[in-house]
């Protein structure tokens, strides 16, 4: 699916700009850069732009599927409302948006089970009314929580300039990223790990079967296709670490890495014969993957842990003698 937008009051070389930017901070490959004409891929699809005159250009966007043609559309809309909010305003798209509707990534789904997995982990079972577009390839969504004591939720609707109109103040939703942990047709099992203070946690542990719950995607990365890994991260990473250890192809080898803050080993990261697991303390986390990554230069690295380990190991000589296209460093939660 393609559509456009004829943007009025903003320059194409202010556009460009923004895209190109947008396109360094998340290693997005850039197909055509030419004096009128800017396209850039993304997981979601492909957007662009086309100069018209001095002070206008043509917004472009292609998408496999209305789902992912919204997150785009949509992503695009917030860039241009942060710089030009009332140039974002006015954007009116070729298929015509029907404002008030819900968006199109957005569903509810039922819980089916929840239950303690061991420990420090919650597994909830989720049955989906929308599973199209869940799979290997995105494992990844949102949930879209209200406050436990809102009786009366406001959900997120579509506005007529193609952007997502979310609630505020009091109505605002929490909306925290998770991983399909595993996927049966429309079922996913989601693996919450419970901390103190944690808004998602306390609803996994609460959620009654029956009853739903919210979310948007899927989005983000999926599993891997490579047979050299190191795969390291956190308690938040165990989910995505055990499904990609499902999909790696049965000669595959390399190292798994699992810092581990509750001191409870007891997560059921599957079995490989290729792999080996070690569990590190907080300290430890950053020179051993260091290490391990030296060792493996051929291979591919997977790394998503909390936003200071990820900041180090950002900057580390021997991740960073890795090429961008053999390496995925990801912050999943910060310490507030
Ligand atoms: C791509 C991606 C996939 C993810 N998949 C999973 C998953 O499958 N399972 C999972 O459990 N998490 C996962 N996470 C991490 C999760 O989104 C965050 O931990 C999120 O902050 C949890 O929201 P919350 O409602 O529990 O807490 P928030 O309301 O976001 O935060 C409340 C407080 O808890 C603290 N906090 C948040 N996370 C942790 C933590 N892990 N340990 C200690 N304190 C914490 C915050 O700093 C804050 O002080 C994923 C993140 C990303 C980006």
């Amino acid at each position: 699916m393609k559509v456009y937008s004829d943007i009025e009051g903003m320059g194409f070389s202010a556009m460009r700009m923004l895209m190109l930017n947008e396109a360094a901070e998340h290693e997005l490959p850039v197909l055509q850069e030419e004096a009128n004409q800017l396209r850039i891929q993304s997981d979601y699809g492909v957007f662009g732009i086309a100069r018209r005159d001095r002070n206008g250009f043509r917004l472009e966007v292609e998408a496999d599927g209305v789902s992912n043609l919204h997150v785009l559309r949509d992503s695009l809309v917030a860039h241009i409302s942060h710089v030009q909010p009332d140039v974002a305003a006015q954007i009116a798209w070729s298929d015509t948006v029907q404002s008030g509707l819900r968006p199109p990534n957005f569903q509810f789904a039922e819980i089916k089970t929840t239950t303690r997995l061991c420990a420090s982990f919650q597994r909830v079972t989720l049955t989906l009314s929308k599973p199209d577009g869940f799979g290997d390839h995105v494992i990844h969504f949102r949930f879209v929580l209200p406050r436990l004591d809102d009786s009366a939720p406001e959900w997120p609707t579509l506005a007529s300039n193609g952007s997502t109109r979310w609630p505020a103040g009091a109505k605002a939703l929490h909306r925290p990223v998770y991983t399909a942990r595993a996927h049966r047709g429309d079922e996913i099992d989601v693996d919450v790990f419970v901390h103190a203070g944690g808004r998602t946690s306390e609803w996994a542990v609460a959620a009654a079967p029956g009853t739903s719950v919210a979310l948007v995607g899927p989005g983000g990365g999926g599993i891997l296709d490579a047979c050299r890994v190191v795969l390291a991260g956190d308690e938040t990473a165990y989910p995505a670490v055990s499904r990609i250890i499902d999909g790696l192809p049965e000669g595959a080898q390399g190292r798994v890495i699992l810092l581990n803050h509750s001191g409870q080993r007891d997560y059921p990261i599957p079995c490989h014969d290729g792999l080996t697991v070690d569990w590190v303390e907080p300290p430890d986390f950053v020179s051993t993957v260091s290490a391990a990554a030296s060792d493996c230069a051929d291979g591919y690295l997977w790394i998503a842990a909390e936003a200071g380990h990820i900041n180090a190991l950002r900057t580390s000589d021997q991740i960073l003698r890795h090429p961008k296209s053999q390496r995925y460093v990801s912050a999943y939660w910060k310490r507030k």
